[in-house]
């Protein structure tokens, strides 16, 4: 560390002042979320391998510049000191001037940036917390070519580089506030979790959620409970507690809640299953069964009564519209589900 400021015109490097939401990845040649790095790590079969990132500006990476990716070697699971798998600058690089990590134009703690009111001064410090805040959320289905090579590029497009951000270094080039886009459902759910964990009743209200199609949404409202959910699609994520019953390669998830007195499940077939290319880090996930108490599933589906009326049924239309959260362990000394 330098003992003086560098001249500004000097200051090439730089450390990052913004939460590192994307990453590239080396072993897999690509950027991601950490919320795809953790699933692609435990894709793998085991022994499983860690990852090394690099920082996702060009001018950062050609220089070797690391960031740390932190817990994503650990399955998602409730747990009283909620850690969110992030990624983390590395103390040992800066990052180039450009990088789209680095902020100069951040506003100082306590100094009320220019314009800004009580209120976007509130959501801006609450979206701080999170170390992966979500504006957009975008839960089209793309259409993906199904026989992909075993080796096919994980999560293309899920975690998209904001536009605004350019990797051209040599023009002068205004860093916007860029947003955070997003159409991996596990993703989401994650920064929903930590935010539902770490944040204020009143800072947690304050978050909204962009979807494409429906507009602006507050970020809790988009979550329903199961005992909450309603027939038809009502296009929220609708989360709950219960325990798996393995139909082979496929699954029911069984809902502790019930609706209006009657059961719900989900079902995965082992159809569906097995045209998923992340499968594997279900089943790894559903693995756990006998040692945790429950499981959570957060689905983005349709609700439908069954033909004789006495239950329910949450409808997938695609496995990317699932995330499944490991509960507490039954054992609380027992070690974390790695
Ligand atoms: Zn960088």
């Amino acid at each position: 560390m330098p003992a003086c400021h560098p001249a500004k015109d000097s200051a090439a490097f730089m450390k990052t002042s913004k939460n590192i939401t994307r990453a590239f990845c080396v072993e897999l040649q690509q950027e991601l979320s950490i919320v795809a790095a953790r699933r692609e790590y435990f894709s793998q079969e085991p022994p499983r391998a860690r990852f090394n990132f690099l920082c996702s500006t060009q001018a950062c990476r050609a220089q070797g510049v690391k960031i740390t990716g932190v817990r994503y070697d650990v399955k998602p699971q409730e747990h009283p000191t909620f850690v969110c798998a992030h990624f983390r600058a590395n103390a040992n690089y800066e990052h180039h001037v450009d990088c789209e990590w680095v902020d100069e134009a951040e506003p100082v703690e306590d100094m009320p940036e220019r314009q800004e009111t009580e209120t976007q001064s509130a959501v801006r410090k609450a979206k701080r917390k999170l170390d992966d805040y979500i504006d957009v959320f975008d839960p089209a289905l793309k259409e993906r070519v199904k026989a992909q090579p075993a080796a096919a590029r994980p999560d293309e497009g899920e975690d998209a580089k904001p536009a605004e951000v350019s990797a051209v270094s040599d023009t002068p080039k205004i860093k916007q506030s860029a947003e955070t886009r997003t159409t991996n459902l596990e993703r989401l759910v994650d920064s929903f979790r930590q935010a539902q964990a770490q944040l204020t009743k009143e800072e947690f209200a304050l978050l909204s959620l962009r979807v494409p199609g429906q507009g602006e949404v507050s970020l809790r409202s988009y979550f329903r409970h199961i005992k909450f959910a309603q027939l038809g699609n009502e296009r929220r994520v609708l989360y709950g507690g219960g325990l798996v019953e393995r139909y082979g390669t496929g699954f029911k998830f069984k809902f502790f809640d019930r609706l209006q007195g009657k059961r719900v499940t989900l079902y995965v077939s082992p159809a569906q299953m097995q045209a998923y290319r992340s499968s594997r880090y279900i089943s790894e996930l559903l693995s756990h069964a006998d040692e945790i108490r429950f499981f959570t599933v957060f689905a983005l589906g349709t609700l439908k009564a069954s033909p004789l009326g006495k239950s329910f049924t949450v409808e997938i239309e695609d496995l990317r519209h699932l995330a499944i959260v490991l509960g507490p362990a039954k054992n609380p000394d027992s070690a974390e589900a790695q």
